[in-house]
């Protein structure tokens, strides 16, 4: 039994607003956008998170990273944007499906955090 949202969302149980897809790769639309664009480019193989990346599961992780130049291109975000992954509760994931938070369309400060 399969409780996680993103594999729910990635199977299309759960809508959502999907800006791209390939075969290894899901993105879509931050319900809680926190800039102008806010995708989340997230892996069709589940992972708990950044911890759980190995030999055996990197393609999956790769796959979102070519995508993620294609998708910011896709949003017009010529200029810049930023990409970032929470891993961990002291980190502030809330969902334990790996996911890369793309951010951009004005101005982001010189801080991460
Ligand atoms: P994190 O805190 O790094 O685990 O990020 C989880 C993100 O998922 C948050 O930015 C939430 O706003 C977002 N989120 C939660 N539920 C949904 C949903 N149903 N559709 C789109 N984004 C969601
Ligand atoms: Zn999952």
């Amino acid at each position: 039994m399969n409780d996680c949202l993103f594999c729910k969302i990635i199977a299309g149980e759960i809508p959502s607003s999907k800006v791209y897809e390939d075969e290894k790769v899901f993105a879509f639309r931050d319900i809680n956008p926190q800039a102008p664009v806010h995708v989340l480019v997230v892996p069709k193989q589940h992972l708990d998170s950044a911890n759980a990346i190995s030999e055996e599961n990197i393609d999956a992780v790769s796959a979102c990273w070519k995508a993620i130049p294609k998708i910011a291109a896709g949003e017009g975000l010529s200029g810049g944007y930023r990409v970032i992954n929470n891993c961990g509760a002291a980190a502030g994931q809330t969902v334990m499906h790996i996911h890369f938070h793309l951010v951009g369309g004005r101005e982001l400060g010189e801080k991460i955090v």
